[in-house]
């Protein structure tokens, strides 16, 4: 049997063998999600020209140095219009918000701050502004040329909106990964017939699919595969055709109907592994070269839910996201406070528990334990949203400091 090894070095041999994914260009919008390959500099000024923050009227500000004013309006000018009159002192020309402020003009005083005398060609203004108020300078927002976002930038929906722009039509990202989910185990049903006798109902597909997509990554459901080696060959080799990851679930640990372990041991280059962790003890990993050359990295989780949910948090995520070209994958951790104690016995594990993380009056994250923290019992690890990682011992006192991994925080 393998050695038990501690979880840094099982993290350290996954990370070091999933790389980023190959570059690709992508247009702006389709690359929301996904991390920039390559710096991307400003093809273009923003704004593209001098234009008015408010609606009111630009002037040459020396002119309404005493006010109350009265300008001639010698003209109007609205957004996506520009005006070739040039605007003189003692002249106010009417502009709408984004419109490109005349030349002659070097500022502009809001319409609230002004009254349009009878007949409309004249305006009284009841301040005096300095000059350049409410002028919005070219390339006050980006500057053409500069580097705006560095590699390893997600693309939030923000980014892609400045990658709009600036006109950055294409950007040179790391693609999506894609992620073959699959179950294995004679005893899953899926499809809501009742139950035989030994049968239970599948359960870990639903959640590791959406585990995959919550770490930004492209789920694709190959179903529950039986306990038979042929049959999981044939989809194992399918997986690696056509996704950049496979996660399998059940069938690594010691029993003689794990084929899972059976089937990569001889097709694929794995490390089975155990790991001083409570759950999710063992743990397999390895390459599996596909039919077009790929190596395809093979996370073989346990079946048992909770240490699927377990491992999947803190090897295979890491891994994914790593892949997908984020430059810090892992989740963030905080140091807690664990309210109640989280109490446990000295096995030589970290044990990592799952709780329930808020934040106290004091600003602190408050941890408390979910209850039921058995390795089958979901339902209780389903109302966690983090995991506390308990050092070898007898576990927290009652407001002792516990290193957390937030997975979401209401
Ligand atoms: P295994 O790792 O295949 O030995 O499975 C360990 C335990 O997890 C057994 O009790 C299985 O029935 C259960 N299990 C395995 N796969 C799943 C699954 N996809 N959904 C729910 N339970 C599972
Ligand atoms: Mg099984």
């Amino acid at each position: 049997m393998a050695p038990v090894i501690d979880i840094t070095e099982a993290r350290t041999h996954v990370l070091d063998r999933c790389p980023p994914l190959a570059p690709r260009d992508l247009p702006f919008r389709q690359a929301i999600g996904t991390v920039l390959a390559a710096p991307v500099h400003a093809l273009e000024d923003v704004p593209p020209f001098a234009n008015s923050a408010v609606d009111g009227y630009a002037v040459v500000a020396s002119s309404i140095a005493s006010p109350p004013t009265e300008l001639p309006v010698v003209g109007e000018v609205a957004a996506g219009a520009s005006t070739d009159r040039v605007l003189q002192p003692g002249e106010a020309i009417r502009i709408m918000t984004g419109a490109p402020v005349p030349s002659g003009a070097d500022a502009v005083v809001m319409v609230e701050d002004t009254e349009r005398l009878e007949g409309g060609d004249r305006v009284r203004i009841h301040r005096s502004i300095e000059p350049g108020v409410a002028v919005r300078a070219a390339g006050d927002d980006v500057r053409v040329g500069t580097e705006l976002y560095g590699p390893g930038t997600l693309v939030t929906p923000a980014v892609a909106a400045v990658l709009a722009s600036v006109n950055a039509a294409v950007v040179s990202v790391v693609p999506k990964v894609r992620v073959a989910v699959l179950s294995t185990g004679d005893e899953l049903v899926d499809d809501g017939r009742p139950l035989a006798p030994g049968q239970i109902r599948e359960s870990n597909r639903t959640m590791l699919v959406g585990l995959v997509r919550d770490a930004g990554c492209e789920a694709v459901d190959y179903g529950i595969v039986r306990d038979d080696e042929a049959a999981l060959e044939a989809v194992l080799r399918s997986a690696a055709a056509e996704c950049d990851a496979i996660v399998t679930s059940g069938g690594v640990s010691m029993g003689d109907y794990d084929v899972v372990k059976a089937v990569l041991s001889q097709i694929a280059d794995m490390r089975w592994m155990q790991i001083a962790i409570k759950p999710a003890k063992p743990f397999a990993f390895g390459l599996l070269s596909s039919a077009n050359g790929r190596q395809v990295p093979v996370f073989g989780l346990p079946g048992n839910p909770v240490s699927s949910l377990v491992s999947f948090e803190l090897l295979a995520r890491p891994a994914l996201r790593q892949m997908a070209g984020v430059l810090h994958p892992q989740r963030p951790t905080v140091q807690a406070v664990a309210v109640d104690g989280l109490p446990r016995r000295p096995d030589g594990k970290i044990h990592y528990m799952r709780v329930f993380a808020e934040f106290g009056d004091d600003g602190r994250v408050q941890v408390r334990s979910i209850g039921a923290q058995g390795s089958h019992q979901l339902a209780a690890t389903s109302m966690a949203n983090a995991i506390a990682e308990v050092p070898d011992g007898d576990g927290v006192e009652p407001g002792g400091p516990v290193r957390t991994l937030l997975l979401w925080v209401a």
